[in-house]
């Protein structure tokens, strides 16, 4: 069966089709029903949990989708994928899976990142009793990121706005001022909320239940929006310097990539899923991935969650812009294609696999709690060069990669603003993007065809604040 046979055309298909995947690879199903919204024909909105494996099992692998509604597709996806090709099978003994579909059923139902409070689950996980994060970007720009009309005049004018902020403060900042999240603005996008959301308080409800007993947990949360067209980008959140961050680069390799070190597409968040239940359960160890798949361009990402915020406060969803609107978010976050599906669920498989090796594994790093040097990268066994001569990396790329696998130098240092700069993160991007894909060749052959076109305001982004490469650990 083609990869495409597993993704959905929206929340209630994906629904039923999970439910279905799962009972026929034999795992239990519970249901949290949300009782604060319903979908747009009215229907049910519910999380629905898959679980394989011992009710007493030590290690459990609990994958999440939708936590970002509108990126569902994909998480969604992967995980009905994950039962329809027999992952389940593969557990190793005293190990669980656990499928959590649609954490944010709202935001999957009606095609928006944002839960039903209007709130981006991925930065709620914050003690709303005390100092949340500042974000006085945001304050600043907070106009031209939702302007109150949605048209040519009013869109030039915060255009306007935000290039002058890119042009004095660099790309990134205004990256990070638009995404990086807010708690003080309801009607805005990437807000926090005032308290923990219906979602948040399902999902420690369901680690509770499934996990809660575990020794071992790892989870796994499919994201997209980011990145080049079907490359999943493997970023993880543990802290600098932490067993956690040591494990996840045992578990998944060299190239996974750390908002906090700077090395990634994405902006540094706080209140995020995976550091909200690393913090809740912090008697469990807990090794966190998220898997963010690029779709279209940042710029026309950031373009449809602006919109979509507009719509939703100010507009009509039933008119000719509305529509059009709700076309927008839905391809970008969702990238509809045989040849991206194929490429989620290579790489998603890829890693599950991993994240099941790692917990039967164990680690020496976890034994010890301590930081470990890096590790120099695997060579395959075999006598072939990694590379072939096609495949090798133009000659200004060769500069900036390491003269030895293993070398902390993986990405270009931080270069100043100018097209020399941008053209050379762009192909060090690229490779490093395509070497570390997680996923067998065919999904690299495919990166290597997509990256060319897709790549462009990941690199703008990297190309003009790209930190210094970070150190081991
Ligand atoms: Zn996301």
């Amino acid at each position: 069966m083609s990869a495409s046979a597993y993704f959905s055309a929206d929340y209630r298909e994906a629904r039923s089709k999970f439910r279905d995947a799962a009972l026929r690879a034999g795992a239990q199903l519970t249901t949290y029903v949300n009782p604060n919204s319903k979908g747009p024909n009215g229907e049910e909105l519910g999380t629905d949990v898959a679980r394989l494996g011992p009710p007493e099992a030590s290690r459990v692998l609990l994958t999440i989708s939708a936590t970002h509604g509108a990126e569902g597709f994909c998480g969604s996806g992967a995980q009905i994928g994950s039962f329809e090709t027999g992952l389940g099978r593969e557990l190793p003994a005293g190990t669980a899976l656990v499928a959590v579909h649609a954490i944010n059923p709202h935001g999957f139902a009606w095609i928006r990142r944002v839960t039903e409070e209007n709130v981006d689950l991925n930065r709620n996980f914050v003690d709303h009793g005390g100092a949340v994060p500042e974000n006085p970007g945001y304050d600043d720009l907070a106009e031209a990121i939702c302007p109150c009309e949605w048209n040519d005049a009013a869109l030039a004018a915060a255009k306007t706005h935000l290039e002058a902020y890119a042009k004095a403060h660099g790309a990134a900042a205004l990256q990070f001022a638009i995404t990086g999240g807010q708690y003080k603005y309801a009607d805005g996008i990437f807000y926090g909320g005032t308290a923990p959301v219906w979602s948040r308080r399902t999902m420690l409800e369901i680690v509770a239940k499934h996990a809660g007993r575990a020794r071992r947990l790892a989870m796994i949360d499919f994201h997209t929006g980011l990145g080049p067209w079907g490359y999943g980008e493997p970023i993880v959140t543990h802290a600098p310097h932490s067993p956690g961050l040591a494990r996840a680069r045992e578990w998944y390799g060299e190239r996974i990539t750390s908002p906090r070190l700077g090395n990634s597409a994405s902006a540094d968040v706080r209140g995020d899923i995976l550091t909200g239940v690393e913090e809740r359960y912090g008697e469990i160890e807990v090794t966190g991935l998220a898997l963010e798949y690029g779709t279209l361009s940042l710029e026309e990402v950031l373009d449809a969650v602006r919109a979509d915020n507009w719509l939703h406060a100010h507009g009509t969803i039933e008119s000719a812009k509305g529509r059009e609107i709700k076309r927008m978010i839905r391809d970008a976050f969702y990238g509809d294609k045989p040849d991206w599906k194929e490429m989620i669920l290579e790489q998603a498989l890829a890693a599950e696999r991993k994240a099941l090796r790692g917990l039967a594994a164990g680690s020496a790093t976890a034994a010890s709690g301590a930081c470990r040097p890096r590790r120099p990268m695997r060579r395959r066994p075999s006598a072939r060069p990694r590379r072939s001569r096609r495949s090798a990396p133009p000659s200004a790329l060769s500069r900036l990669l390491p003269a030895e696998p293993g070398s902390s130098r993986a990405f270009p240092t931080w270069h100043p603003i100018g097209p020399r700069s941008r053209r050379r993160s762009r192909e060090a991007f690229a490779w490093s993007g395509y070497r570390g894909a997680i996923g067998c060749a065919r999904t690299k052959r495919a990166f290597r065809r997509g990256a060319s076109a897709a790549i462009s305001s990941t690199a703008r982004i990297i190309g003009t604040a790209f930190p210094p490469a970070p150190s081991a650990c």
